[in-house]
């Protein structure tokens, strides 16, 4: 297999001494050598071709043995030392010390194109870092991160990516809904592929064990490869370092609000250094817009992880990023600028996100109200998201608002229930809408341009839960047709694609209650 090679992690941060596969804490090191775990019987259930060419392959490449057995681990690529990260976090709020990727294998980085990407193998068996688990994972889960990561970049919202998802023709027991009613289901291995997987809790686990000398080594590294407008080593280079680990996590996260994507899982393990969506596991899409929503039924009671804390969250998650880089840093004043920044940024981000997806070009302090009445509005019956902001569009300064529901003609589809919608609830949407046509009036550009931005930052199509079930279900029983067919779909999610106007719907109602369409636990 013709890549190119370009290790950086292993070559240059200090490794673990030991090499045996057993259960450990691991003090004083970045990572520990493991190899994977060789499956009874690899097929491959999806590849995704454009990942297949950025990394330097070609589409040709995927049928091969090699391919097969690379990515499901059965074969370590000549010259190559996989291995597996530590690193701590907070779970839930409460510091859990040593985490690590107990099922995660890194396999090499390569670079092609002038990019350097990370590949990691996920549910390749156990490493030093798995604790009480077992390092892998099923096919359920392998399609939900596969399937998402690839449709979240094509959404605009930086994510790690998916190469591959491959059976490993071995059974693995899961607990699904943790009630006792433990089942096998069928392992697979999906190759995940970003620029590098490096966490905030890569930098935590040193802090916490204040060892400064390996937490300077990584940022320096970390600086060095992914940051190199940053000058390494100097105290004025941690601090915008910081700066720009909370930029991108901002951006990041104002993506997420627009697309409506849920997390549900957001400790400090699951975040990205890069600003990249990190970890797809009890994951989920807005479909009723619901601020308190949370897929992750461990979440369920506390709801920390919900729609609308993602941005408190990120903040929170910043502070602990940033009480582990002090050790490195004399004067914290502009590391504590930087987060008191935050809110302020936020805030003004996630207005201009809002009035782009409004159609309006330019936001102005008074749209803020309507975008909160619309957010209320939209909470008051069941409404879908998706379906609300794209048909949007239609309207223009010119619909007629008048009594009665004729004027939601253009979002009507969007709402579960029309039949909710009291003469009350109509009289404020009419209200909002009276407002919402004048403040068209102000737009400097024709309805169809203004039609075309708001078809680019609302999409069409999302990988909404069921349908992720669906290809889950059709998968199971062998039939990998559906997996394709929406990693096709979710390419061109702001694309009109009529040929899959079906997925442009309403979650069904079968699907309202149903596993893994509504709720989902962590068990992957
Ligand atoms: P998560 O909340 O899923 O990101 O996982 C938290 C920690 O548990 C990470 O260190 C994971 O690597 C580890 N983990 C999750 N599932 C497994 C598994 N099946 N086997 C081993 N480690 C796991
Ligand atoms: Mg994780």
């Amino acid at each position: 297999m013709k890549l190119q090679i370009n290790d950086t992690f292993n070559k240059e941060l200090p490794a673990d001494n030991n090499r045996k596969n057993t259960r450990r804490t691991v003090i004083e090191a970045c990572f520990s050598y493991v190899t994977p775990r060789i499956p009874s019987k690899p097929v491959l259930v999806h590849a995704s071709e454009e990942m297949i060419e950025a990394i330097g392959l070609q589409s040709t490449n995927k049928s091969s043995s090699e391919f097969l057995q690379i990515f499901s681990g059965a074969k370590v690529l000549k010259g190559t030392e996989p291995y597996a990260m530590c690193y701590g976090g907070h779970q839930f709020g409460h510091w859990a010390g040593q985490l690590g990727d107990g099922r995660a294998i890194n396999l090499v980085e390569v670079i092609h194109n002038d990019q350097r990407w990370a590949l990691q193998l996920k549910g390749a068996g156990e490493t030093p870092y798995s604790r009480s688990a077992d390092g892998l994972a099923v096919l359920r889960s392998s399609i939900r991160e596969h399937l998402c990561s690839e449709a979240m970049h094509y959404l605009g919202v930086p994510s790690t990516r998916s190469l591959s998802i491959i059976l490993t023709g071995d059974q693995v027991m899961r607990d699904m809904m943790y009630d006792g009613n433990g089942a096998f289901e069928k392992g697979a291995v999906v190759c995940r592929v970003a620029p590098s997987f490096i966490r905030f809790g890569n930098f935590q686990i040193f802090a916490a064990r204040n060892d400064s000398k390996n937490l300077k080594v990584l940022t320096d590294y970390t600086i060095r490869h992914f940051f190199p407008n940053i000058k390494e080593g100097t105290q004025e280079g941690y601090a915008q370092f910081f700066k720009e680990v909370a930029n991108r996590t901002l951006d990041m996260v104002i993506h997420w609000q627009r697309v409506g994507f849920v997390h549900g899982v957001m400790n400090t393990d699951n975040l990205s250094i890069l600003g990249l969506t990190i970890d797809y596991g009890p994951y989920g899409w807005l479909e009723g817009y619901d601020s308190k929503w949370t897929p992750n039924t461990t979440d369920k009671d506390q709801r920390r992880y919900q729609f609308g804390n993602q941005p408190g969250i990120a903040l929170w998650n910043l502070v602990q990023l940033g009480n582990a880089l002090v050790p490195l840093v004399e004067n914290t004043e502009t590391m504590q600028m930087t987060l008191d920044h935050f809110k302020i940024a936020y805030e003004k981000k996630y207005l201009e996100m809002m009035c782009r997806k409004l159609g309006f070009q330019m936001d102005k302090e008074e749209d803020q109200l309507l975008v909160s009445e619309l957010v209320k509005l939209l909470e008051v019956t069941e409404t879908d998201m998706t379906i609300f902001f794209r048909n949007l569009a239609i309207v223009n300064h010119d619909t007629k608002i008048e009594e009665g529901i004729d004027f939601l003609e253009p979002v009507i589809e969007a709402f579960y229930k029309p039949e909710e919608l009291t003469k009350e609830i109509l009289r404020f949407w009419q209200e909002w809408f009276v407002k919402y046509t004048n403040r068209l009036k102000e737009e400097q550009r024709s309805d169809a341009e203004r039609q075309n931005n708001m078809n680019e930052v609302n999409p069409k199509y999302v990988l909404r839960n069921y349908m992720a079930q669906m290809a889950i279900d059709k998968a199971d029983n062998g039939d990998y047709s559906l997996v394709d067919e929406l990693y096709q779909l979710l390419k061109k999610p702001y694309d009109e694609q009529p040929e899959y106007e079906q997925w442009f719907a309403k979650r069904p109602e079968w699907a309202r209650h149903k596993v893994g369409c509504s709720m989902l636990s962590c068990s992957s």
